[in-house]
């Protein structure tokens, strides 16, 4: 009973995947806004802010809550300048003046890297147990606002709120050592907040293969280091055979432990291009398990997706991520049982479709992201994915393809998009009007709509006597 609590845990982690909040400016170069030296001195780390104009505050643009609903930056950062604050308003931290004037230009920060994870986002930081930590550039990407009450007003889809143009510039050093970006150690590295990545310090070497490079904690349980030795590039490679090459260079994968804490088992995980950050917590998956063994298989298999489905083709807007999120764990739950024999998968769709009923009863799913219901963009994508599976005929990887070649220039598939390839494929407009709905408004009896959903597009399943309705 407890270990099946822990792996509901585990579900509910969640992962990121790649998104530019702020999309590049193609042609005219953006101003100079933020300049930030992060510096790594022994134990001690600073990050030296210098803003181009005098704001009354700059809000963060990466700016997400942690599992308990805070924020992580106080847990953090102590700034050492006198008369600034760190603020939280809306869905944004920002830094303000404390007596309501315009901020200082200089802005001192030091910090400890923050080593827990955070929901719909990149990690902070992963650290490593031997004291290896790879801080996430886009965490100091910041932009100013003309008072800090509007930030209260800003939505969660930045990209269509029109940010102001600011561009943040960030330089990682270690003093005396060397940092590892891209692949490469070299003296510093200066990052730009059009392409967010993981920057090293510390002594972590990366293990490079034909497949991939990894970065693996040395204290990771040995089961989950084989694990992901072996499945990853297998299912890097099954993947490409059924949805073409993934985009971008060679992958590297950085895997963090952080520990065998107490009550918990936990994996985690994020997607960059050619990136997949993984890190995993608790006593609850120190040794090998069947149901361990299952989950990390699936886990993999997700970040895995994200390639593809998350970086191969992006979804529009967070409103959105229902396309990515129950994409990628559709693949997964398709992946898993070529690696692994005898995984259940009807188990696994059950529980999904169950999440998806609890989570659509009169709300809509898009908006879910804003009362901190995730689950719901992850349990009823793929509901509306084994929709769009069986009006392929069977082959969601199919379906993925084409959303894959039919990505038109941006590289975005939006809703209306594949909305809009649903009705290609199932010939029948009232299965994606009735998905629309249930994404705006939810439904008074979320069970009808659904079953109704699957009888039109003939997704296996049954109703029981009682009126339960089950996956087959
Ligand atoms: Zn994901």
């Amino acid at each position: 009973m407890k270990r099946a609590t822990l792996y509901l845990l585990l579900m509910l982690a969640g992962c990121a995947s790649p998104r530019t909040v702020q999309e590049p400016h193609a042609g005219a170069a953006k101003p100079a806004g933020v300049l930030v030296n992060v510096l790594r001195k022994g134990e001690g780390w600073t990050a030296d802010f210098r803003f181009d104009r005098a704001a009354p505050a700059w809000v963060f643009v990466r700016s997400p809550i942690t599992p308990d609903g805070g924020s992580w930056r106080p847990q953090s950062w102590t700034i050492e300048t006198p008369g600034v604050r760190l603020e939280r308003r809306g869905r944004y931290d920002l830094l303000v003046a404390a007596d309501g004037g315009p901020m200082p230009r200089r802005v001192r920060i030091r910090f400890r890297p923050y080593g827990g994870t955070v929901a719909t986002s990149y990690d902070p930081a992963l650290i490593f147990s031997d004291g290896s930590v790879a801080l996430f550039s886009e965490q100091f990407d910041a932009f100013p606002l003309s008072s800090a009450d509007a930030a209260g007003a800003l939505p969660a889809d930045l990209n269509r709120a029109g940010v102001p143009d600011s561009r943040t510039r960030v330089r990682f050093r270690e003093a005396g050592g060397a940092v590892l970006h891209a692949g490469r150690r070299v003296g510093s590295v200066t990052v730009d907040d059009d392409s967010g990545s993981y920057v090293l310090f510390g002594p972590a070497k990366p293990i490079v293969s034909d497949a991939m490079a990894a970065v693996i904690d040395p204290q990771l349980p040995a089961w989950i280091r084989a694990t992901l030795q072996r499945s990853v590039p297998e299912m890097l490679g099954r993947y490409a055979a059924v949805l073409g090459p993934p985009p971008g260079p060679k992958p590297t994968v950085m895997v963090s432990w952080a520990g065998p804490t107490k009550g918990t088992a936990s994996m985690s995980g994020s997607v960059l291009p050619g990136f997949i950050a993984m890190r995993y917590e608790g006593e609850g998956i120190q040794t090998e398990s069947p149901r361990g063994r299952e989950f990390g298989l699936w886990f993999i298999a997700h970040e895995a997706a994200h390639f593809w489905l998350g970086q191969a083709v992006r979804y529009g807007s967070p409103y959105e991520s229902w396309i990515t999120e129950g994409g990628a764990d559709l693949l997964a739950v398709r992946m898993v049982p070529q690696v692994h024999a005898g995984y259940d998968v009807r188990s696994k769709l059950q529980t999904e479709l169950d999440d998806c009923v609890k989570l659509s009863a009169g709300r809509g799913i898009a908006k879910a992201i804003e009362r901190n219901e995730l689950r719901a963009h992850y349990a009823c994508g793929v509901v509306f994915a084994l929709v769009a599976e069986a009006a392929s005929g069977g082959s969601f990887s199919k379906f993925v393809q084409r959303l894959i070649s039919e990505k038109g220039t941006d590289g975005e598939v939006t809703r209306a998009e594949w909305l809009a390839l649903l009705d290609e494929s199932s010939k029948d407009p009232s299965i994606s009007r009735d998905i629309g709905r249930l994404l705006d408004h939810g439904a008074t009896d979320p069970k009808a709509a659904i079953l109704s959903l699957f009888a039109r597009a003939s997704v296996r399943h049954s109703v029981s006597p009682e009126g339960a309705l089950r996956m087959l």
